[in-house]
């Protein structure tokens, strides 16, 4: 049995397990693929006090760190259910269960994805889907940004900062972004948003991104437009659906918790980016896998 239970080897689950285990706790971790979203992740340049790491160099030093400690790391687990009774019990894929005193549930997100031609081919070369870690990339180029939602447009703000140009192609007629978003957006000179667009194909050079095709949708005309990078921001989506009825998620899925990482759950706890926290970043992720192991030792010593 253990003190403290992380679901996730991403950056949360890995600052978790670290504080856990500092704190003399029996701690365990189980992660699907240790690493999380770092594992595809190419250049970082904004992993504070290191100016430039990539992701699989970061995720092995995430993993040295986690060895240090006397951690018992399940990889290539997946958490299927989770049940407190007494006990958090946590059933693997494999049939196992395991049983713990407190749970912190750091699973991550993934990105939503066109589902076109060359997305793939060209991801992570023009293709990407976090403007915080790749816009400045693309300095004085142009982009395009898929989807008008509030995280499409708000990304369109950002970028229009550091690029020459964004194109905002979104598919229903109406954007869905706040009205504040929409009007700071169409006051900037270099945003231009195309509604009712089909994205059909992004292309390229066989190394990079040179351009995307869409089909307006109203007349069926096809058009491509000339770029250099392509943002899909069509919605993040918390790898949470096990613990529906399990713990308390947001309407999007994502585990609500209070400042102390807490879930619904007395002694669940949860962090990174399949939390309800705004932002979702490496740094941010530490810190709250970090917050969450505190909020689960100071949880243990009062019951
Ligand atoms: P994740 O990294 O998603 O890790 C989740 C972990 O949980 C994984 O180990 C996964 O296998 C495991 N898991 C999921 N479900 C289960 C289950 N049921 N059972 C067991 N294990 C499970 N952020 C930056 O700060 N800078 C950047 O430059 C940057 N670039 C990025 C580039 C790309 C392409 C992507 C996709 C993301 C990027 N991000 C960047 C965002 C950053 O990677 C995330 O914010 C961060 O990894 C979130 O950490 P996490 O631990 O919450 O989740």
């Amino acid at each position: 049995d253990f003190d403290v239970l992380v679901v996730g080897g991403g950056p949360a689950g890995a600052a978790a397990s670290i504080y856990a285990a500092r704190k003399g706790l029996n701690t365990g971790i189980v992660a699907e693929r240790f690493g999380g979203q770092v594992a595809d992740t190419v250049g970082i340049e904004n992993f504070i006090s290191v100016q430039y790491t990539e992701g699989p160099k970061l995720v092995n030093s995430l993993e040295a760190h986690v060895r240090e400690y006397n951690v018992d790391i399940m990889n290539n687990q997946r958490a299927v259910t989770l049940r407190k009774d007494g006990k958090v019990q946590l059933e693997l894929q494999n049939g196992a269960v395991l049983k713990s005193k407190t749970v912190i549930l750091s699973p991550g997100a993934r990105w939503r994805e066109m589902n076109v031609p060359g997305e793939q081919e060209y991801r992570g070369k023009g293709v990407a889907y976090c403007p915080h870690c790749d816009g400045p990339l693309f300095k004085g180029k142009k982009v395009a940004v898929i989807g008008g939602g509030n995280s499409g447009i708000e990304a369109a703000i950002d970028l229009a900062g550091i690029v020459e140009h964004v194109t905002v192609l979104e598919f229903a007629a109406e954007l869905r972004a706040d009205a504040v978003l929409v009007k700071k957006a169409n006051s900037m000179g270099n945003i231009t948003i195309i509604t009712e667009a089909q994205s059909t194909e992004v292309t390229g050079d066989g190394t990079r991104v040179n351009g995307i095709n869409y089909t307006d949708r109203k007349t069926g005309d096809k058009h491509h437009i000339e770029l250099a990078g392509i943002f899909v921001q069509i919605g993040l989506v918390p790898n949470t659906e096990w613990l529906r009825g399990a713990v308390e998620l947001s309407p999007r899925g994502e585990i609500i918790v209070d400042e102390r990482g807490q879930t619904s759950v007395p002694g669940v706890f949860a962090a990174g980016d399949a939390t309800t926290a705004p932002y979702k970043q490496i740094i941010i992720a530490m810190g709250s896998g970090a917050n969450a192991a505190l909020g689960a030792f100071d949880y243990m010593i009062r019951n």
